[in-house]
């Protein structure tokens, strides 16, 4: 979503009202989320849930194997 389109946005601040950062690229919303955490990262923005998965999948531990 564009913030522009967003109830959340405050076009005479010219930002989120909820402080939140939406990247317009995937590249650049992992990089917001290494310096800023995912939580800063809009529900709205589009790759947010694939740096979450993202994210996921590389933390999980996975069992050892037992032959
Ligand atoms: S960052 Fe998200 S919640 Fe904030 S104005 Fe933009 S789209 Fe809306």
């Amino acid at each position: 979503m564009y913030c522009q389109d967003c109830p959340r946005y405050d076009p005479d601040a010219r930002r989120c009202r909820d402080g939140k950062l939406n990247p317009a690229r995937y590249s650049d919303a992992v990089e917001t989320a290494n310096v800023f955490g995912v939580r800063a990262i809009c529900m709205y923005n589009d790759h947010r849930q694939r740096l979450i998965q993202t994210r996921t999948a590389t933390s999980t531990p996975t069992r050892p194997n037992r032959t």
